[in-house]
């Protein structure tokens, strides 16, 4: 299917690996020329080269965007970006006597209040062009709270409110945003929290993971090439009329009827 973004561009940040690199990956098979972001500069540039054979333009910038320094140079070499996928690594787990303010603020700015600042800096420019995209990777979390990870449930819940009003706002625009939210999918930080849950309890990495897809549905994890798809979906032009939804990707794990 063509999705009608040939060469637009797109900047996706926390790109290297996982769930941002999937959204790349699928993207730049659509046509999108690409800013991608991560910390490690060598994984980066591992996946640009990777990015390059869809035979689109890349630009790597290895920074934090959590960070005002980082957010800057990855903003600098954007520039004026048609699609914003924003992304971060998720908080980590914990139980709720745990959390003191600190640890709120970290999570707050990684997984709130930067992907607001980025759509605060590329808005503009895509209200000026009357067109524009933009999709935040959230969680399941949003939609059906994970009790351990109660600074990401917290973080990601304020991230959602802000998009449910501003996505109302620069609809008119032609600028289109939305939340992408995943359950469990294979990636290093899915490895990350089935090693601490392996460890607590004593059980094998096989037997944890055998024990989360036996409650999912669709009875396995997620891929970052299914979640990719998704979000070029909507970055796509017959995303239009999706507007402020949050787009739940769990293979069947939240029991709702809507
Ligand atoms: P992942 O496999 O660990 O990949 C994370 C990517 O983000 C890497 O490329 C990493 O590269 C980059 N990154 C992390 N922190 C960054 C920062 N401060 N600045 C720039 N880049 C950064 O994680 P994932 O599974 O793709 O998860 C992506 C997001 O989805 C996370 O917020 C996670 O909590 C959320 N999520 C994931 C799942 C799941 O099952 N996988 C489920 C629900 C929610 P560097 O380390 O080199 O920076």
């Amino acid at each position: 299917m063509d999705l009608g973004i040939k060469g637009k561009r797109a900047l996706v940040c926390a790109a290297s690996k996982g769930l941002g690199r999937g959204c790349a990956m699928a993207l730049a098979e659509a046509g999108v020329d690409l800013v991608i972001n991560a910390r490690g500069a060598e994984a980066l540039e591992a996946t640009a080269a990777e990015l390059r054979k869809f035979g689109v333009q890349v630009v790597a910038v290895a920074a934090d965007i959590t960070s005002d320094e980082g957010r800057a140079a990855v903003l600098a070499a954007a520039g004026a970006v048609d699609i914003l996928v924003t992304n971060a690594g998720g908080p980590p787990p914990g139980i709720w006597s745990d959390w003191e303010r600190a640890d709120f603020i970290k999570a707050l700015d990684a997984n709130m209040l930067t992907p607001i600042a980025l759509m605060k800096a590329l808005l503009p420019g895509m209200i000026d062009k009357g067109w524009g995209r933009v999709v935040n990777i959230t969680s399941q979390s949003v939609k059906s709270p994970i009790p351990q990870l109660g600074l990401s449930n917290a973080a990601r819940a304020g991230l959602t409110g802000y998009v449910g009003g501003t996505s109302r706002q620069v609809a008119p625009f032609g600028v289109i945003i939305n939340n992408l939210l995943p359950g469990i999918h294979a990636t290093d930080r899915a490895v990350s929290l089935d090693t601490g849950v392996m460890k607590a309890r004593g059980i094998s990495m096989e037997e944890v993971q055998a024990e989360r897809s036996a409650e999912i549905p669709a009875r396995r994890y997620g891929t970052a090439e299914e979640f990719g798809a998704t979000c070029a979906f909507m970055c796509s032009q017959y995303a239009g009329y999706m507007v402020g939804q949050n787009i739940l990707l769990d293979g069947g794990a939240m029991y709702s009827t809507m």
